[in-house]
């Protein structure tokens, strides 16, 4: 069983309302829809289910007397069917309307990139398909100023109070006006290109500048290029890369392995080779003897991040394949 002074941080003999504030900082930090890290949704649970037996006269008595096995005492609560948004509504109030600071929907798209693309840190675009706020009506959903009526059901307000019976009583609570959505406001004659709704869809293109420390399955997170919010942040576009595979060559962080043949005589007395990578030609070395799978390390020639640049590791290949006139060369050699 969980310590709930402790999830909180209070001490034990804190008043209701050192409980309302620690629980107000808590939840607005780990609310999921703020806080994007893994753990947000349980923490924000633990800290709900704290507060609800914490702030609860007879729960929290309870809780006091039997600790560890409150639970089991039949004065415990099943937290399966309790309404954690009306707790929630209900302590946060007027003084912060969580939803209105939501931001639109983040949109999330796959994107195919080449280890070339990396390596020249270059600059890819794509098209996605979000909303786009309608330029004949800047978003308000009519043509004209007096198309658009204050709601009559909120009164303008976009919000609904109500009494709401819950386990720890009737509390007035609010939600949003389902006549107007919430906006206070009703469109009596809908703008002809988006019919009212202030947004369109429209094919958008992005560009991103790709870093050589990207890696396959990364999400690169380009703020404010989701959906438009409308009165709220737009949100973000999550780009999942995928690298495509090649055949001779991986990358490792920053550093470039790359598997290159070389001809058996060139292995054995050593000398000058050539290569292309990507657009680049390189010339290195062969040593003297070398051995199959031997690994000559080039530095710098790595792919790159701002001013960090990996290494160029080559994987020398026997070549068996030799000309004709090489090899009859050869037959006069060893015959
Ligand atoms: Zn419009
Ligand atoms: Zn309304």
């Amino acid at each position: 069983m969980e310590d709930y002074y402790e999830i909180l941080g209070v001490s034990k003999d804190a008043s209701k309302e050192e409980i309302k504030k620690a629980y107000k900082k808590l939840a607005k930090k780990y609310h999921p829809d703020i806080n994007k890290s893994p753990d947000a949704e349980e923490k924000f649970k633990k800290i709900n289910e704290a507060a609800a037996v914490l702030l609860d006269e007879n729960k929290r008595k309870n809780y006091d007397r039997f600790g560890s096995n409150f639970e089991n005492t039949g004065f415990g609560y099943d937290f399966s069917n309790f309404d954690f948004e009306d707790l929630f509504n209900n302590i946060f109030g007027f003084d912060f309307n969580f939803k209105e600071k939501r931001k639109a929907e983040d949109i999330k798209v796959n994107l195919e990139v080449t280890l070339k693309e990396l390596y020249y840190n270059e600059e890819v675009s794509f098209n996605i398909e979000k909303n786009e706020v309608c330029e004949l009506c800047k978003g308000k959903g009519a043509e004209k100023e007096e198309d658009i009526i204050v709601c009559n059901t909120c009164k303008g307000t976009g919000k609904i109070r109500f009494v709401k019976k819950t386990i720890f009583g009737s509390f007035v609570s609010e939600s949003y006006c389902k006549d107007c959505n919430g906006k206070g406001k009703i469109i009596v004659k809908a703008c002809k290109k988006c019919k009212g709704k202030g947004i369109i869809k429209k094919n958008k293109k992005i560009k991103l500048k790709l870093k050589g420390s990207y890696e396959d399955k990364d999400i690169i997170r380009i703020v404010g290029e989701g959906e438009p919010g409308v009165n709220i942040p737009n949100g973000d576009l999550y780009v999942i890369l995928n690298v495509k595979k090649e055949k001779d060559m991986h990358k490792k962080g920053l550093d470039l392995h790359y598997n290159v043949k070389i001809p058996f005589y060139k292995m054995i007395l050593g000398g000058e080779e050539k290569i292309s990578l990507f657009d680049k030609k390189i010339s290195f070395k062969v040593p003297e003897n070398s051995q199959h799978d031997d690994v000559l390390k080039i530095k710098g020639l790595g792919f790159s991040d701002n001013n960090i640049r990996g290494n160029l590791y080559l994987k020398l290949k026997v070549d068996l394949n030799i000309d004709n006139k090489k090899k009859k060369e050869l037959k006069k050699i060893f015959s």
